[in-house]
């Protein structure tokens, strides 16, 4: 077997394998083998890329002996069978040592099956979470290594190499072994999906109780990038609101259908959150805030029915103060959900996740890189071992500065009828987590009564039943 000249191999070469490629390529110190199973897409990645060098491989043989030992291959074709093909005819080559890393969007359950099949060959499977799209991929994405601490010993420089930078460190840590990196990429995602549709609530509610149009708007989420809520997501908010449809000269938004859509990752979040057992409400609400817009039947059907709407609340001048504070307070409560499930799912899978670690991978690259993450790494450095991040005194103190505010805006959504699942859920969320009782003590009753759950009491220790009916 030969042992050939690219420390690294990129297999997979639409847009986001040919930019992984190109940007590996453009590192000092790397020199990249390149293969793609239709070898037309190799051929003109190559031709239009002659700086980046690339060791071509016209088959999966001659990709492989291009390889320098151990090899390191990184897969980013279509997930699902496609990954499990490309998987199966690299580990026939590969030897003990050799290391196969997915790049690709797959599920972490998915990642933990294949690299327990593939740990009997010797050779190191690894899922690896890319976050930032096309354009991270070229020029620095978040990543997120799952795999064995052996594999990440060669790999880790890598994709150092190639990672987004903020304050001179590599966005890229090593999450923890076999599926968390993908595990904690979809978590990513889930939070992704939050802080959108609190964005998207907080430009409806300034723009139908606050009365303001799109580019005024644009305006106030502007200001807000260059204060606390400084994010890739508000900035490029701004520049949606103020984009003008060419053909019709109307606020872009204007012209666009109001149904979302979703591939998926904000759906696994929240169905691995149920299995855990750990409250998302905030991404569970965004997720389903999608399925009803998608829903255009039953709009139009309650739309016909509504004779009347309430009348939308007089406001005064500092409401857009209001909902920045109730954004802000919202967006802490997603991201203290989003944790939680990566508490739980490191305690479920066995896995040691440095949660200060990962807000500081996605301070760069990813579609949630915001200045708050500093924030979160904060809390989790001061005390690895909080509860909630809310418990973290910035975020207890900030969310103390914004509760009135918050209050004010759920109040004046409800009463304007304006929805808002994001708002009123982080809300129900922390005064749930803030009350001195809960109703459980009654369901808890209820249970009992028609179940014989048995129930805990508040002043002795045991399980208790009561024999119902009797006194009736
Ligand atoms: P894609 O459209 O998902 O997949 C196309 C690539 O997969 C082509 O190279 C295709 O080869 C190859 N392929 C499909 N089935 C194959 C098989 N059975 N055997 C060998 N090759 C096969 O490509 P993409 O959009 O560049 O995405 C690549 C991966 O990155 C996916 O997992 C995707 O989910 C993920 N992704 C991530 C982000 C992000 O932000 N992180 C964004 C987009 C995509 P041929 O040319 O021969 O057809």
């Amino acid at each position: 077997k030969t042992n050939g000249a690219a420390n690294i191999g990129v297999v997979g070469l639409a847009v986001m394998g040919s930019n992984l490629a190109r940007n590996l390529a453009s590192r000092e110190g790397n020199s990249v083998a390149v293969y793609n199973r239709t070898y037309a897409r190799t051929e003109s990645l190559v031709t239009e890329h002659p700086e980046a060098g690339f060791i071509a491989g016209k088959s999966i043989d001659e990709f492989v002996a291009s390889l320098a030992k151990p090899r390191t291959a990184i897969i980013m074709v279509q997930a699902g069978a496609g990954t499990d093909a490309v998987i199966d005819q690299l580990a026939e080559r590969f030897e003990p040592g050799d290391i196969i890393v997915d790049g690709g969007n797959a599920n972490f359950q998915d990642t933990i099956a294949r690299e327990q099949r593939i740990a009997p060959t010797g050779i190191h499977f690894v899922g690896v979470g890319i976050s930032g799209g096309e354009e991270g991929a070229l020029k620095g994405p978040s990543i997120m290594p799952g795999g064995s601490e052996e594999s990440y010993r060669t790999l880790g420089p890598i994709l150092a190499s190639i990672a987004a930078v903020v304050a001179g460190e590599p966005c890229v840590t090593h999450v923890g072994t076999n599926g968390a990196g993908h595990f904690v990429k979809m978590i990513h995602n889930g939070i992704e999906y939050a802080d959108m549709q609190l964005i998207g609530e907080a430009y409806d509610l300034l723009r139908t109780v606050g009365g303001l149009p799109p580019h005024a708007v644009a305006d106030i989420f502007a200001r807000w990038n260059e204060g606390p809520l400084e994010s890739y997501l508000v900035e490029i908010t701004a520049d949606i609101l103020r984009h003008v449809d060419q053909a019709t000269g109307l606020p872009f938004v204007d012209v666009v259908l109001d149904q979302a859509g979703s591939k998926g990752t904000g759906v696994w979040t929240v169905q691995n959150a149920l299995d855990l057992g750990v409250p998302v409400g905030g991404i569970a609400e965004a997720v389903f805030a999608r399925a009803v817009s998608g829903k255009a039947e039953q709009r139009a059907a309650v739309r016909r029915l509504v004779t009347s709407r309430p009348e939308v609340q007089k406001v005064s001048p500092e409401f857009a103060e209001d909902v920045s504070a109730a954004l802000y307070a919202s967006k802490i409560v997603a991201y203290a959900q989003g944790f939680d499930a990566i508490t739980a799912g490191a305690e479920k899978y066995g896995w040691n996740i440095h949660k200060d670690q990962i807000a500081k991978i996605w301070r760069g690259g990813c579609i949630i890189r915001a200045r708050f993450l500093d924030r979160i790494t904060q809390a989790y450095t001061e005390n690895p071992d909080i509860t909630t991040l809310l418990e973290a005194p910035y975020f207890a103190q900030a969310v103390a500065d914004g509760e009135a505010a918050w209050r004010r805006v759920v109040a004046t959504a409800a009463l304007s009828g304006v929805p808002v699942p994001g708002f009123s859920s982080a809300l129900s969320y922390y005064d749930s987590l803030a009350a001195e009782r809960l109703p459980a003590a009654l369901v808890q009753g209820q249970r009992d009564f028609f179940g014989a759950h048995t129930y805990r009491r508040t002043d002795r220790d045991g399980a208790f039943h009561t024999l119902w009916g009797g006194d009736r």
